[in-house]
């Protein structure tokens, strides 16, 4: 097919065209998968006469959102039952979670991801045991394949740490009748174990490679430092290196993991990896809430980058990120919505727009991240912190077409000032709603708020079909005892001497 994308923008992200890489009254030529020409739609409807026309001044025409971090949950935990608790004690529901076929979840998730103009994302597993751990992955890939979103899959693997962080030192706290239960229950890893995990990565590369999907890339997506021991990750980045796979891990998220590294190593998470070389460029860490200035300044040396998960860092009271210091430092910065957003939904504008908003600490000599780059965050650094920057991103010649269509009459309505630039405008005022049009490596998906694709009805009623009623609670079930000693545990961690440096006001 032959495509001429026009709209009243035409945000290419290209830098060298000066004034952001906007053009005003512009349009994409594609042909076939790729973009051939970005230009005035005037000279472009002239040299290709016979290409569809899709859009009109009506429309904002941008590369599509990236999700740099997330897991693939369709339906969110709160939607299932989870606790809602800060970050460590979450996970630990007295009340039992509903159960959700790994598939329709998936492809409910990226039915979503679409609609709100997520053109790629990163997938990072979240595996609900090891015995079904390959046909939960392979019934997720299938569902990224099924949608047609480009995705970086990630595997993910840990093996320590299944409780607390420290496990050894918690459960000898705990009185001796709950503390066989909670063995017994927790004891064990949620993911594969190493030689099964590194058989299967061996034998999903090859897959991939041989037959695979075109829009989907394995990565190896290690549950965190607190998770993972020594000998694992050295593994990791090998496996890393010899399959040319990219690297995605939780890293500081929460202050009680920066506690954790101080009081067993007496370093910091990320002095710690980088003594296991594990900093390369391959790798981006996913939150970074609690990175000191030197830690920033590594991450930064080594060429690893960070996904910004802000709207998951105020819910699950993990904190809020330095942003300002690292673009200051000269991170490559992404944004992600880590499956669990402010408003339980899948809005990239939104996340965006918090990621604007909540660096801005009082004063005027504050340095701040530019919008635009928070926008570059949230699209074209993301294709290159996922790995498809070669491939789609910016909408430029070679390219492939990765694009969407904003209806701009909610955003410029009644009255929006000529002079500001529409970046800006999509930042402060865009939502997901906006989005009318989405196409990926020139396919379109989804056109006037419909899938092509998919069907909405169908995924619905076979995702309310797949919901199994919660297991009926144990009355035996630690979860409810154990609570109070998980309060108390971390509790004992808040007097970490750690001043947080990201102030918003002074109660004195
Ligand atoms: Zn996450």
């Amino acid at each position: 097919m032959e495509y001429l994308v026009r709209g009243q923008f035409v945000l290419t992200m290209q830098q060298h065209l000066g004034a952001d890489g906007i053009i005003r009254d512009g349009a994409v030529y594609v042909s076939g998968k790729n973009i051939i020409e970005v230009g005035p739609y005037k000279d472009l409807k002239a040299a290709y006469p016979t290409a569809a026309v899709i859009g009109s001044p009506r429309f904002w025409v941008m590369p599509g959102f990236v999700n740099a971090h997330q897991h693939g949950k369709g339906l969110t935990n709160f939607q299932l039952g989870g606790l809602d608790d800060c970050f460590e004690i979450s996970r630990f529901s007295p009340e039992p979670l509903a159960s959700i076929d790994p598939y329709i979840d998936t492809l409910y998730g990226c039915m979503r991801m679409i609609e709100s103009g997520v053109t790629t994302c990163i997938h990072y597993n979240s595996s609900r045991g090891p015995s079904s751990y390959e046909t939960d992955v392979r019934d997720r890939m299938r569902a990224y394949r099924d949608s047609g979103m480009r995705v970086s899959f990630g595997l993910d693997i840990r093996n320590r740490n299944h409780l607390v962080y420290g496990d050894e030192q918690f459960i000898k706290t705990l009185p001796s009748r709950l503390k066989e239960t909670v063995v017994e229950k927790y004891s064990r890893s949620r993911t594969l174990a190493p030689d099964d995990y590194f058989s299967l990565v061996k034998k999903l590369s090859n897959d991939v490679r041989e037959n695979g999907q075109e829009r989907l890339k394995l990565f190896l997506t290690p549950a965190g430092p607190q998770w993972c021991t020594e000998d694992l990750l050295r593994a990791i980045r090998r496996a890393s290196d010899e399959r040319d796979l990219g690297l995605q891990m939780h890293v500081l998220e929460t202050k009680y993991q920066r506690s954790y590294f101080s009081s067993v190593y007496g370093k910091t998470a990320i002095e710690w990896l980088n003594d296991l070389d594990f900093l390369t460029p391959r790798l981006t860490l996913a939150h970074g809430v609690w990175l000191n200035r030197n830690d920033i300044q590594l991450v930064a040396n080594k060429g690893s980058a960070l996904v910004h998960n802000p709207s998951s860092n105020l819910r699950l009271r993990s904190g809020m990120a330095p942003l300002p210091l690292f673009y200051k430092a000269g991170m490559t910065l992404a944004v992600g919505l880590d499956s669990s957003p402010l408003n339980d939904d899948s809005d990239m504008l939104q996340e965006a727009r918090l990621s604007a908003n909540l660096q801005r600490v009082p004063g005027a000599g504050s340095g701040l991240v530019p919008l635009k780059e928070i926008f570059r965050m949230a699209t074209i650094n993301g294709m290159k912190v996922l790995g498809w920057a070669e491939i789609a991103g910016a909408l430029e010649p070679g390219k492939q077409a990765d694009l969407i269509l904003l209806d701009s009459r909610r955003l410029s309505a009644p009255y929006l000032a000529p002079h500001q630039n529409p970046i800006d405008a999509l930042i402060y005022r865009g939502k997901a709603d906006d989005v009318d049009t989405v196409m990926i490596g020139g396919e379109l998906l989804y056109q006037g708020k419909k899938h092509i694709r998919l069907d909405r009805k169908s995924i619905h009623k076979k995702l309310k079909e797949s919901i199994g009623p919660p297991s009926p609670r144990k009355s035996e079930g630690p979860e409810a005892d154990l609570l109070p000693h998980l309060h108390r545990f971390f509790a004992s961690w808040d007097q970490d001497p750690a001043v947080p440096f990201y102030k918003f006001n002074s109660v004195e």
